[in-house]
């Protein structure tokens, strides 16, 4: 098999500091095994090996699978990798030690599909009529998440995590400053601009000085739609894009360039390294920003007390274009190993976290322990809601992991506040987020893969360094500097990454 070859220098390394021999299957005894439960997947108790390379979760043996164990007599010991925490590293020692546990967690379906197709993975597909309704349910409803995770070869190799909801990030904005200066809630670039003039000379935090920076954020790449400019690779009317390259581009940066002379804009946008939000907001500065609704929500409970009348909340995208989504599936799941011998069980236990009872303990666990059920939905205990960290107080149980399974938005609302809830709301029952890239690179081959990804790096690091350059005024932006610019991009290769691109996403939607 091709595969060994992939592992190079790591097999040697591997063999020094061998950490999954050893691994024999104990057929240990499960307890309280509900023998007629609808889930069960073996009458006799089997014992099936998961690899989960994460630092993130103690010690790997999640209370989750236990609880899972009562109902399939499947129990899953877990091997994870505490030493290193990058996937490629820990899958090839587990491969190098010639025992590649039966089911094995992913974050690279790129990399896990052509293992697959190279043999390692069992194609999950033949399977799906005998060994997993609850999974085929699914895949023929969302024939677009069918087309996701579907290799190059036209099988499937990994079942994926599917996240809840679909807003993930949005505009947020100093609605007490907007009231305090009599100002409405801006709708266009152009009121926008009214806006955060008025937040820089209109001193909205009252202290006397213009110390008000209107805009704040990670980078400014959710300015450029402002100007109906893209940062970065987008699909529009069937053709693959790269924003940088486009005339929109150049127009908006023309207006970027401007508010960031002009102080709109935090000075130090592209310099800051940690969370800009903790010091803008903090320090009652930072008038706007695009971010995470359910983080970034959470300062006005944070801050209400510190800052009287402190409100930040979400409003629609001022020229209504918002540019991210939580994927329609995550580029993580879990496939099975084609060496087990429980390819059939394993599979079976794959489809049990689709099913409705799977779900549910995934999402929130085990029933009188971290939910009860009020109005026939599953309602977090009051004494779990009042944790500072609810999202670490279930991980520890092994909720909400990063396995393949269907995430309830749900569980997600029970514990971000209402402000949060009202704007991924709002940017749902919308059309303001925009198409989304699919992963062409399950359908790219290995080769041209390997071409576009050096041309890719080369054409990202070079637009980003020049952005830098034109904003801070290392080098003035003018016709020439933008023609210089597009050239080079020229000689990168860029017309032929985006043939490649075309290619596949022509591919892809076939
Ligand atoms: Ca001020």
């Amino acid at each position: 098999m091709k595969i060994f070859k992939r592992i190079g220098l790591f097999a040697l390394i591997a063999l020094m500091t061998l950490q999954f021999a050893g691994c024999k299957k104990e057929n240990s005894a499960t307890n309280n095994v509900d023998l007629s439960s609808e889930t069960l997947i073996s009458k006799e108790p089997i014992e099936l090996t998961v690899f989960y390379p994460s630092s993130k979760e103690a010690d790997g043996q999640w209370k989750i699978f236990a609880e899972a164990a009562k109902l399939t007599n499947v129990s899953a010991r877990v091997t994870v990798s505490k030493s290193n925490t990058d996937f490629n590293q820990a899958f090839n020692l587990a491969l190098a030690a010639g025992d590649i546990p039966d089911i094995v967690e992913t974050y690279d379906p790129v990399g896990f599909s052509q293992y697959g197709i190279e043999g390692a993975f069992v194609p999950l597909n033949e399977y799906f009529d005998e060994c997993a309704p609850n999974i085929k349910k699914m895949l023929e409803e969302n024939p677009s998440i069918k087309k996701r995770i579907t290799a190059s070869d036209g099988n499937i190799y990994y079942i994926p995590h599917i996240p809840g909801g679909s807003a993930s990030t949005g505009w947020f904005i100093r609605t007490d400053w907007l009231k305090k200066l009599g100002l409405e809630i801006p709708d266009s670039t152009e009121e926008l601009y009214t806006v955060f003039k008025a937040f820089k000379e209109k001193d909205p935090n009252g202290n006397g000085q213009a110390d008000e920076v209107p805009f704040f954020g990670a980078d400014l790449n959710e300015l450029f739609p402002l100007w109906n400019a893209r940062p970065d690779w987008y699909v529009a009317d069937g053709k693959i894009k790269y924003g940088p390259y486009e005339p929109e581009y150049k127009e908006a940066l023309t207006n970027i360039i401007k508010w960031y002379n002009e102080g709109l804009i935090d000075r130090e946008i592209l310099t800051r390294s940690k969370d800009p939000r903790e010091k803008m907001l903090t320090d009652n500065i930072g008038g706007a920003t695009n971010n995470w609704f359910g983080s970034t929500a959470k300062f006005n409970d944070r801050l209400k007390d510190s800052i009287p009348g402190f409100e930040f909340k979400p409003i629609a995208p001022p020229n209504g274009i918002e540019l991210r989504r939580r994927p329609e599936s995550s580029l993580y799941g879990w496939g099975v190993s084609a060496s087990s011998k429980y390819i059939k069980e394993a599979i079976k236990y794959l489809d049990f976290w689709y099913s409705e009872t799977g779900n549910r303990l995934m999402n929130f666990g085990v029933e009188g322990v971290h939910y009860d059920m009020v109005d026939g939905k599953p309602q977090f205990k009051a004494e779990l809601l009042a944790k500072e960290n609810v999202q670490k107080e279930l991980a520890e149980f092994g909720i909400q992991m990063d396995i393949g399974f269907k995430q309830d938005f749900e569980y997600e609302k029970q514990w971000i506040n209402q402000i949060a809830v009202d704007g991924m709301t709002m940017y749902e029952n919308s059309d303001y987020i925009v198409e989304q890239v699919p992963p062409l690179e399950m359908v790219i081959a290995d080769e041209e893969a390997k071409e576009s990804n050096n041309i890719d790096t080369q054409i990202d690091t070079y637009a980003s360094e020049m952005l830098q350059k034109w904003v801070l005024g290392a080098v003035a932006f003018t016709d020439e500097s933008w023609n210089k610019y597009i050239n080079e991009l020229d000689k990168f290769g860029m017309n032929g990454l985006l043939e490649i691109r075309q290619n596949a996403y022509e591919k892809y939607n076939k």
